[in-house]
């Protein structure tokens, strides 16, 4: 059986059988990939604390031709503001939603895995759920980039007519702004505001530590989540299950 090693982030873990868990995992080496953990739901499993969700570790696997089974695993870092926070909790579960339907196992990861990281250190440090918010839409344009769907948020995404300063219409069939003239009646859209479109135009292109410095207004942060998960929702073909959860936590 042949090994490998590599660091990776957990996105995902189901139970599976009596005392096993199957884990889906965002590895540096070979982006995303499904492992056998076996045994790590007994009391004393040494390696049950090193797989948590969003763990940050370097782990070790044993490979066969079916699966690759998890031997080893040391924790690098375990982000526990972040799993002690059930704001940031909610929106770290949207980004590995997001990176789990995007992305197929065995797929090109360079850069991801820090793309990934970054977002889960930077939503570990943040102090206030506006930042929270804004790291995540931030975090979900960068993955749209990567997937090769990056939204045209500068001209019009139909007629490439440069976008006057006012109202336009994010349609994720055209693949971003659309002016009104070019709405047709059977285009489904979501308006999006002067404010909000500088706003996601600034979080797609800048680092890390200038979108937590941004001073932002509630509503505005809220309007941009609200147009990224329609359009992400719309490219999917389906729901995000993370923005009930999302939903249900800011309205405790
Ligand atoms: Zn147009």
């Amino acid at each position: 059986m042949a090994t490998w090693a590599s660091e990776g982030i957990i996105l995902k873990r189901n139970n599976w059988g009596e005392t096993d868990k199957t884990l889906t995992i965002f590895t540096r080496q070979r982006g995303k990939v499904r492992v056998l953990a076996k045994g790590v739901r007994r009391v004393h499993s040494r390696r049950a604390p090193n797989i948590e969700l969003f763990n940050h570790s370097k782990l070790f696997f044993h490979e066969s031709k079916e699966t690759n089974i998890l031997s080893e695993a040391d924790t690098v870092t375990s982000f526990n503001n972040l799993k002690s926070d059930l704001n940031k909790i909610s929106y770290a579960y949207r980004i590995a939603e997001v990176i789990d339907h995007f992305f197929p196992e065995a797929t090109d990861s360079a850069g991801l895995f820090e793309l990934i990281l970054d977002c889960l250190e930077t939503m570990d440090a943040s102090g206030d759920s506006i930042s929270i918010r804004l790291t995540s839409t931030a975090a979900e344009l960068k993955l749209l980039a990567h997937a090769g769907f990056r939204p045209q948020l500068f001209v019009c995404s139909k007629c490439s007519r440069a976008l006057i300063e006012q109202t336009h219409l994010l349609s994720p069939e055209h693949g971003g702004l659309i002016d009104r003239g070019c709405n047709g009646e059977m285009t489904l859209s979501k308006p999006v505001s002067v404010e909000a479109i500088k706003l996601l135009r600034f979080l797609m292109d800048s680092p890390w530590e200038e979108v937590v410095k941004l001073r932002v207004s509630e509503s505005v942060s809220k309007e941009v989540d609200q147009a990224l998960s329609f359009y992400l929702e719309y490219i999917l073909e389906e729901k995000l299950r993370s923005t009930n959860f999302i939903n249900k936590v800011e309205s405790l």
